[in-house]
């Protein structure tokens, strides 16, 4: 049994085929979790599945956009079905807005923000949440944002949506706290992933993105400093956490 009691808990990761996601995927499975990586696009969630199987450990890997019934429904199948359970349940995968004030948001740009930001987490929160019921135990953990804490962080719609990821997690502390699950979020600030390379390619982004990485005060590493919080809060240690947003942002929501 490993110190951190990962050891054969299966574990739902989502966005794990790149930056926080594929970073917390790999640090699991090292702690000897089963890791399902759920991603859009193939070739990275298959990297990181390869990544993982290299270094002895046990991942599988569901492709498809989490905003789509059908696929919520085969990352539960797949992960209850492969390793006998749901332990931990990491809703991660996010995409950025353009940045843009609710003036330039489109229909579009706000649908699908929320769509994937808030709506598909729920989604799969809800898929997952009978799986731990049943056993009495479940560990669920959200990659929020500085956006879920201020409006100054990003876009209308991104913070919109980081925003309602806080209050889906209070909601489900409160509401399954007597049933053995815990829900908390992390909240990274600037981070080095592929996320914030596409947010400064957008119209409304390097005037946002410079100054944001000036209070940030810098980047992030997303291994060792946002998956390492994930984990933390995923485990037996964090057991009397529930409903937090943490800040992971070197103090940024401290200004
Ligand atoms: P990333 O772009 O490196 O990784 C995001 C992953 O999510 C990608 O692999 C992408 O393919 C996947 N994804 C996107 N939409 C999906 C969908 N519909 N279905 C399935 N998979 C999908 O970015 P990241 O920074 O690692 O992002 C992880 C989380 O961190 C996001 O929720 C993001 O909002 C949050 N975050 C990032 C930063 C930062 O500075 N990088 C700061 C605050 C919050």
């Amino acid at each position: 049994m490993s110190s951190t009691g990962f050891e054969g808990r299966s574990v739902v990761v989502t966005g794990a085929g790149s930056g926080i996601g594929r970073a917390s995927a790999l640090r699991f499975a090292e702690e000897g979790a089963n890791v399902l990586v759920a991603d859009l696009n193939p070739e990275t969630a298959h990297q990181t599945v390869e990544a993982v199987r290299t270094a002895g450990g046990v991942a599988r890997a569901v492709v498809g956009d989490l905003s789509e019934q059908r696929v919520v429904d085969e990352i539960v199948a797949t992960a209850t079905g492969a390793y006998g359970g749901l332990d931990v349940l990491v809703n991660n995968a996010g995409i950025m807005d353009r940045m843009s004030a609710v003036a330039d948001t489109e229909d579009a740009e706000w649908e699908r923000v929320i769509r994937v930001n808030l709506t598909a987490p729920f989604m799969l929160t809800r898929a997952a949440l009978p799986h731990m019921l049943d056993r009495g135990r479940g560990a669920i953990v959200f990659t929020a944002s500085e956006a879920s804490l201020r409006g100054s962080a990003a876009g209308a719609a991104y913070t919109a949506a980081k925003h309602g990821i806080a209050g889906l997690t209070k909601s489900l502390a409160v509401m399954y706290r007597n049933k053995g699950i815990r829900a908390n979020a992390i909240a990274p600030g600037a981070t080095s992933t592929n996320i914030r390379v596409d947010a400064e390619a957008t119209a409304h982004g390097p005037s946002v993105i410079g100054p944001y990485v000036g209070l940030a005060g810098r980047v992030a590493d997303a291994a060792a400093e946002q998956a390492a919080a994930i984990l933390f809060l995923a485990s037996d240690a964090a057991g009397n956490i529930n409903g937090t947003v943490l800040p992971v942002d070197n103090g940024w929501s401290a200004i």
